[in-house]
């Protein structure tokens, strides 16, 4: 038995075979051992051995594994429900299990949508997003994303969205400007796109707190999601924030728009919720979205067939009382912090690093072809890819992006590493990073 008929990621190519996790590491049919920097993207992070997961599935899987939720629902989709709601956002009440990222967002515009309609506001069916931004490859995930190279070929099929400014530091920020003044600016021209579209017919503004696959772990700055979402309120439009990537403790804090001191209205979650261990996302939406549905028409009108998984809930629960109870936040700030650091006295001052960014356990790296001039490498090099490869070689797995950032071409490196890391493994990370730098870059 081989990979022969495999139809996976990329046709053709050969990529080593994973066959055993260990701690942070993930090990290939050859022996070798790789550091996941990345948790895949973002997702692992518990790391590839935990045993209270693995123990929480077995045990679920010894009293039954799935029964269908038209019919029944289960002690550990309940269980984690309460646990989500128990450290949500305030206002936050309600919990929509799904089998991943894509799923929760597909879930997100069409409650939004529905929410309307049970209003009886049935004009509003437009969605605001920002172009430095991914919320997943399914047809209305996609639509609302901004990333031009994965919308390009399926234009034709995604629904018409509007896409203003991402929040984006290091390229946006004007000379002279301070960072608040920069955020309320661009947060403002969500002000201007709901008068222009009519706020009548404007459903939900969706934006990542921290962007991570098409920009790198990007920060907004202070002040920027208040005035969002000041904007949203006067406006009726419902703030959808899309914590795929940057939710279950990656940045710090089991939210990430904790530390922006705001709730939205629905927000999705999906990766670390399962850490890997089982496919499993969720949409959580306010009680105020739940009660229009429940005492108008009494049903959403979505679902799929593996929703609130038995096995996939039991998992994730245990993945938050590991995460919540066992002071991993904790060593996502500390070690966090020592990465941040270790980053900065490695690359600091390297010609090709423009930028060193992120929160928590989430970091990115964007590489120039000139500091100075901020200008980016030529698409054709492939840097980022090439990065990949380098660190790959040397037993480091990370997550590139190359491409177009926002308008400008770009290339980044993204590390979000299992939050056991320790100390040494901080070094590690940086250590073979550095090698791959300095193997593509001189
Ligand atoms: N939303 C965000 C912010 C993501 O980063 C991703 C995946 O990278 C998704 C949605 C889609 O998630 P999935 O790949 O599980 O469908």
């Amino acid at each position: 038995m081989g990979q022969a008929h495999l139809f996976g990621r990329s046709t053709g190519g050969d990529i080593p075979v994973a066959v055993g996790g260990d701690g942070c590491y993930i090990i290939d049919s050859t022996g070798k051992r790789y550091f996941d920097g990345s948790g895949g993207a973002a997702v692992s992070c518990l790391g590839h051995s935990d045993a209270t997961v693995a123990e929480a599935i077995k045990g679920q899987l010894d009293r039954i594994a799935f029964a269908h939720t038209g019919f029944f629902s289960s002690a550990p989709a309940g269980d984690l429900a309460d646990l989500l709601i128990a450290h949500a956002p305030a206002g936050i009440d309600r919990v929509y299990l799904v089998s991943g990222g894509s799923e929760a967002v597909e879930a997100a515009i069409k409650l939004a949508r529905q929410y309307f309609l049970e209003k009886g506001e049935p004009k509003r069916s437009r969605i605001i997003a920002r172009r430095q931004s991914y919320h997943g490859n399914t047809l209305g995930a996609l639509a609302a994303g901004g990333n031009e190279w994965r919308r390009a070929q399926f234009a034709p099929l995604l629904a018409e969205t509007s896409h203003i400014s991402p929040v984006y530091e290091y390229r946006g920020r004007q000379a002279g400007e301070s960072a608040f003044d920069y955020g309320q600016r661009v947060a403002n021209e969500l002000e201007t796109e709901i008068q222009r579209l009519g706020p009548e017919n404007v459903m939900a503004f969706i934006a990542e707190p921290v962007v991570g696959a098409t920009a790198g772990a990007v920060p907004p700055v202070e002040g920027y999601f208040k005035r969002i979402r000041e904007i949203c309120d006067a406006h009726g439009v419902l703030l959808i924030l899309d914590e795929v990537m940057c939710g279950m403790g990656r940045t710090g804090t089991l939210f990430a728009c904790e530390q922006e001191g705001v709730s939205p209205d629905i927000v999705t979650i999906a990766k670390g919720l399962g850490a890997g261990y089982q496919p499993i996302g969720a949409m959580l939406c306010s009680a105020a979205i739940y009660e229009a549905i429940a005492s108008g028409s009494g049903f959403f009108q979505h679902g799929h067939t593996y929703m609130g998984h038995p096995l996939a809930a039991a998992a994730a629960c245990a993945v938050l009382k590991r995460i919540t109870r066992d002071g991993l936040l904790d060593n996502v700030l500390d070690k966090g912090a020592k990465l941040d650091a270790r980053l900065n006295e490695v690359f600091g001052q390297h010609a090709h690093v423009g930028d060193i960014r992120g929160r928590g356990l989430f970091r990115g790296v964007e590489f120039v072809e000139d500091r100075e001039t901020k200008k980016p490498f030529d698409p054709k090099r492939g840097v980022a890819k090439a990065l990949k490869k380098a660190a790959f070689e040397a037993g480091l797995i990370c997550y590139p992006m190359g491409g177009t950032i926002d308008g400008v071409n770009g290339d980044h490196v993204l590390l979000a590493p299992p939050f056991i890391i320790d100390d040494g493994q901080v070094d590690e990370v940086v250590d073979k990073l550095s090698l791959a730098v300095s193997k593509v870059l001189g």
